[in-house]
């Protein structure tokens, strides 16, 4: 396997002190970009082709551009460490080895947008990665990096601050308007947009709401060049990517590597391959949001353009492996379960789809299910997508019809045995049981 660029997550001790950063030429990008215009700055991440970590994948030099020039408004960045989705943990490697890149990497986007502040907002649960955090701002503040001591340290006139803030503890909370309500201190519900953040965000002003690992990518960009970095992995999604690999792999973890690498080559080259030498029977690619792949479809480049062409996406780069004995019936109820449990209850059709979803997959898993339920089930997945205020409907209706689709003979499994068990009911006129249906047999 060729040798991976590491811009992110580095092998170097001790990366995570300021002092070692600057060894390594740490806020030299920012230093750099202080003499260039704030359009520059954003046409530089632009022919980057940098594309959102967050599971959009939006361009995110556009994504700058959006914010308006007028300054006479505070405009703000928050950055989006919430990562409550199941099979996502990556933001929380770079909190604990490499949290200055991210500050530089708030420093020269607030620059390019003119921002006042940046809010990095971090996921409730993540304790120990709040304060480490915390501690590498402080620092920061300390060295004159950020704040009032900017203009003596970098002897410029542009001055921005950095505020680090605990998550309510919610999966809505990584949807970004909810995000951003949750900032302002109220309880975290979607709005719906339009206005778009750029337009009306963070109390009312303009905003950009990016992922922790877009961010973090900035310095690496401005250091290497553009060019440079748009020359790694696979061309329409350049780059690195920090992949959170679970499930039936030997070496699960988190793996900074080139998009583009196939899902063969990181289950079996990187991870060392399945426990017990068994077969890969599914396998979610990007968090527990996005429609699974099969033990068939491991030749898939891991990159967005490749894998919406068969339907999926690269989302947070989130890969759940499940081996040949995984019963996907129990696990598609229980990623029904959590969305469920999540949905805000704002709108009707994630409110009511989410429990209509869960209840007739109990009714599969219980083999307690009709024949009918399965198309049942694949109806309130249409009735969902698309018809509401954020993109959690969607993200409860996917995986949902993902599994279904791809492994109907599971599922249709389920039914059967139901069927059979109805059937001795019929003929004996008593409820069916494992040892009277033997006894029949
Ligand atoms: Fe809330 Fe679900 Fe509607 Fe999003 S889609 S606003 S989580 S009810």
């Amino acid at each position: 396997m060729a040798e991976n660029p590491k811009i992110i997550l580095p092998d170097i001790p001790n990366y995570h002190k300021l002092e070692v950063y600057k060894q390594h030429g740490g806020y030299e990008s920012f230093k750099k970009i202080l003499t260039w215009t704030k359009d520059q700055v954003i046409d530089e991440v632009k022919k980057s082709n940098l594309r959102g970590r967050g599971g959009a994948c939006f361009p995110t030099g556009l994504k700058w551009s959006f914010m308006p020039k007028d300054d006479s408004k505070p405009k703000y960045l928050a950055i989006n460490g919430d990562e409550s989705e199941p099979g996502s943990f990556k933001d929380r490697q770079i909190f604990e080895s490499n949290p200055h890149q991210l500050i530089e990497g708030i420093l020269i986007a607030n620059y390019a947008m003119g921002n006042k502040a940046g809010y990095i907002y971090i996921r409730g649960e993540y304790h120990k990665w709040v304060t480490l955090m915390q501690d590498a701002v402080d620092e920061a503040y300390v060295a004159g990096l950020v704040g009032p001591k900017m203009k003596e340290t970098f002897g410029t006139d542009f001055v921005t601050d950095i505020y680090v803030h605990k998550g309510a503890g919610a999966y809505i909370c990584g949807e970004e308007t909810s995000l951003m309500n949750s900032l302002e201190g109220d309880r975290a519900y979607p709005r719906v947009k339009p206005p778009f953040p750029a337009q009306r965000g963070l109390w009312g002003m303009p905003t950009t709401v990016n992922n922790i690992e877009t961010i973090a990518a900035v310095p690496a960009i401005i250091k290497m060049g553009p060019e440079n970095y748009a020359k790694l992995g696979a061309a329409g999604h350049p780059g690195t990517l920090l992949y959170g690999v679970s499930g039936h792999v030997n070496k699960p973890g988190v793996y900074e590597l080139e998009t583009g690498i196939t899902l063969r080559s990181l289950i079996y080259d990187v991870c060392g391959g399945v426990p017990g030498g068994k077969k890969v029977k599914a396998v979610i690619p990007g968090g527990s949001s996005m429609p699974p792949l099969t033990g068939d479809e491991l030749d898939i480049n891991m990159d967005e353009e490749s894998l919406k062409q068969i339907g999926t996406h690269i989302g947070t780069a989130g890969v759940m492996v499940m081996d040949e004995d995984t019963d996907i019936v129990a696990v598609t109820l229980r990623i029904a379960h959590f969305y469920h449990h999540e949905s805000c209850g704002q709108c009707t059709p994630c409110r009511e789809g989410c429990g209509w979803l869960e209840k007739i997959l109990k009714r599969l898993v219980k083999s307690e299910a009709s024949s009918q339920d399965l198309d049942l089930l694949l109806s309130v997945c249409d009735n969902i997508e698309g018809n509401t205020i954020c993109a959690l409907g969607d993200a409860a209706a996917w995986p949902v019809r993902g599994f279904v689709q791809k492994f109907r003979s599971d599922f249709e499994a389920r039914v059967k045995v139901n069927r059979s068990f109805q059937s001795l009911n019929v003929v004996h006129g008593k409820r069916a049981t494992a040892s009277n249906l033997i006894t029949t047999l």
